[in-house]
């Protein structure tokens, strides 16, 4: 048996003894999601049993190294590890900013302080996380941002307004963009870390149509922040901004893989033949998609991936889960629309096609995600 067999035998087993039945059903909503944090409510005693099995094995970040809490897999051990728990369908143990963006960052720019300091507390799911990138006048557009941050000797002083915030209003830290120069567009931004409980840090929740409301304004005056929590270097964050981007949007493109099985298998017999053809069409595409991002993990993970190749998956997933719910929705006809009964779980289908409506902005909008294709794979002349 090769060692990758071994390891995957030794992984299904600890998955069969350790992972809960309860954390082996689908996902009933975002409220199934362990998100972790200070303020973090479990949903149930298995909830907080599985993260915290997880989290013991550095089964929350696999691929970490085992000093900041990872599991120290390899990554072809974390692929299998994967793939044993979607085959035993067990919920991911934690839904985490922290994982899927700041901790890649801090592994490239972090300072060894930093990264003893906050990797472990967020493979542990001890500290959630949110991201302060967007501002009333920087979006796409992104390194026009104009929050202040102003050297006072012994700590940081920070003034502006971020938008979008996802969580804002749930979450323990932020890492934030700040203009620490203004000699340079680019050049004099940084990359802050700080405590969302710090004086002068306050949420103001934004309403979606989906009618939840996962995003905030965040308002910083006169926050005071300590030296040591700059990453990277000072005027040098769009660096450590870019490549979290990156990450960001891999994650996000995995939405178009958005549960597993067929469109036409979900939604059973169809009588209109055209909505049916585009079922199917979907069903291929999304096959196709799935064979696209397996291959791009495994380059991204090796290294090897083209830098723009994020914005390319980015941009497809977000397309294909849009696509989904609007076939959701044509299949579902106009008993979908329905929004607040318990048969429908309060609106779930047509809350969930709204959102994703969402899915092409959030990260990057799929305009300028085609405008980084265009430049850095196609070699287009740029705008
Ligand atoms: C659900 C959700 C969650 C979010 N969470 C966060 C978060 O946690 N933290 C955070 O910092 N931000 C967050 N955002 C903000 C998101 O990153 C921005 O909305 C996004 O980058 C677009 O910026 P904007 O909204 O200012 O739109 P704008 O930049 O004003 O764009 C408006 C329109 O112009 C188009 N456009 C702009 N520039 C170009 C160009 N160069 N080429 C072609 N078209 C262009 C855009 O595609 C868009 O259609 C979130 C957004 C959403 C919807």
């Amino acid at each position: 048996m090769s060692d990758l067999e071994a390891f995957r035998l030794e992984a299904r087993t600890w998955l069969e003894a350790n992972c809960p039945a309860e954390m082996r059903t689908p996902m009933r909503g975002e409220k199934d999601m362990c998100w972790g944090g200070r303020n973090w409510t479990f949903q149930s005693d298995t909830q907080k049993q599985w993260l915290e099995a997880m989290a013991e094995r550095g089964g929350t970040v696999p691929d970490w190294p085992k000093d900041y809490g990872g599991g120290g897999l390899s990554p072809a051990e974390a692929k299998i590890l994967k793939e044993e728990m979607a085959a035993i369908g067990a919920r991911a143990p934690l839904t985490s900013f922290g994982i899927s963006m700041l901790g890649p960052a801090l592994l490239k720019y972090g300072t060894e302080e930093q990264k003893k300091r906050f990797l472990p507390e967020i493979a542990r799911g001890e500290i959630r996380w949110c991201q302060g990138y967007s501002e009333p006048g920087a979006g796409s557009d992104l390194a026009g941002l104009a929050t202040k941050c102003e050297d006072r000797g012994d700590h940081w002083l920070v003034n502006g307004q971020k938008v979008w915030t996802s969580y804002a209003d749930q979450a323990d830290w932020i890492f934030c963009l700040v203009r620490t120069s203004s000699e340079s567009k680019h050049g004099g931004i940084s990359f802050l870390l700080f405590d969302m409980e710090s004086p002068g840090v306050s949420t103001k929740p934004i309403l979606l149509i989906s009618g939840n409301s996962p995003f905030c304004e965040t308002f910083f005056d006169d926050v005071k922040v300590p030296k040591n929590q700059v990453v990277g270097e000072v005027n040098k964050g769009w660096d450590v901004a870019k490549y979290l981007l990156g990450h960001e949007r891999e994650m996000i493109s995995g939405m178009g893989l958005g549960g597993s099985g067929s469109l036409g298998a979900a939604v059973g017999p169809i009588d209109d033949p055209l909505l049916r053809a585009e079922i199917a069409d979907f069903d291929v595409d999304a096959l196709a998609f799935a064979a696209m991002s397996e291959r791009f993990i495994d380059q991204l993970k090796a290294g090897e991936a083209h830098p723009a190749m994020p914005s390319m998956m980015k941009y497809a997933g977000t397309e294909l889960n849009k696509r989904r719910h609007e076939l959701l929705m044509a299949a579902g006809g106009s008993d979908a629309l329905e929004w607040d009964s318990e048969a429908s779980r309060g609106g779930k289908a047509v809350r969930d096609w709204l959102r994703t409506k969402a899915n092409s902005i959030e990260g990057g909008t799929s305009e300028v995600q085609l405008g980084i294709v265009a430049k850095h794979i196609l070699g287009l002349p740029g705008a």
